[in-house]
């Protein structure tokens, strides 16, 4: 785990489901039901007691994000958000900021002290990583900034180096 220059910001590089860190965000699609990428890495971790959960859920919009517990995994909670399918358009960005405010927010309400993030939407929704990793980081950065009070750290956890450099380089 590397810290940056910023307060209670980290990056990692490895698997999102070993993290021992007491949320997790899953880049789920709008069924909840499981999926591929990260999506059925936790799934797969977590057991299947998760899908279950998620059943109850009935979906999530674009954007919004839905809390669960975390099962066998480490995490005490993954909170599911669903990222935009790229598509050039401008909403884009502002669906992908939102999956990023909405899970803190979400955070901050069960009184969470530690969130690790992926990078949403970057696999199989095909949104350009540089372009991700920027709005994911400029949007983690002014909810810390507007939410000085609550003593939350974040992870931005990396699958390959080519996004643990880029995570560092924007840091
Ligand atoms: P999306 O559908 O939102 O694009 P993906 O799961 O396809 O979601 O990919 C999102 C990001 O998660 C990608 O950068 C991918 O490399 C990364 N990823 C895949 N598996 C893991 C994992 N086990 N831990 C952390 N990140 C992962």
């Amino acid at each position: 785990m590397l810290e940056t220059s910023r307060k209670n910001i980290y990056i990692d590089l490895g698997d999102i489901t070993k993290l021992d860190c007491q949320c997790i965000v899953n880049a789920a699609n709008k069924s909840l039901l499981g999926g591929g990428g990260v999506d059925g890495a936790i799934h797969r971790a977590a057991g299947p007691k998760l899908l279950a959960e998620c059943r109850t859920l009935h979906g999530c919009r674009t954007g919004e994000a839905k809390i669960t517990k975390g099962y066998n995994l480490k995490a005490e909670y993954v909170i599911h958000t669903v990222g935009p399918v790229y598509s050039g358009a401008e909403s884009d960005r502002r669906l992908l900021a939102e999956c990023y405010r909405n899970s803190l927010d979400l955070a901050r309400e069960y009184h969470i002290h530690s969130i690790a993030f992926p990078a949403i939407s970057t696999g199989v929704y095909g949104y350009p990583l540089s372009e991700a990793a920027t709005i994911a980081a400029a949007t983690v950065i002014e909810w810390m900034e507007t939410h000085p009070d609550d003593d939350i750290s974040v992870i931005f956890s990396c699958f390959d180096k080519r996004t643990y450099e880029l995570y560092q380089k924007l840091m």
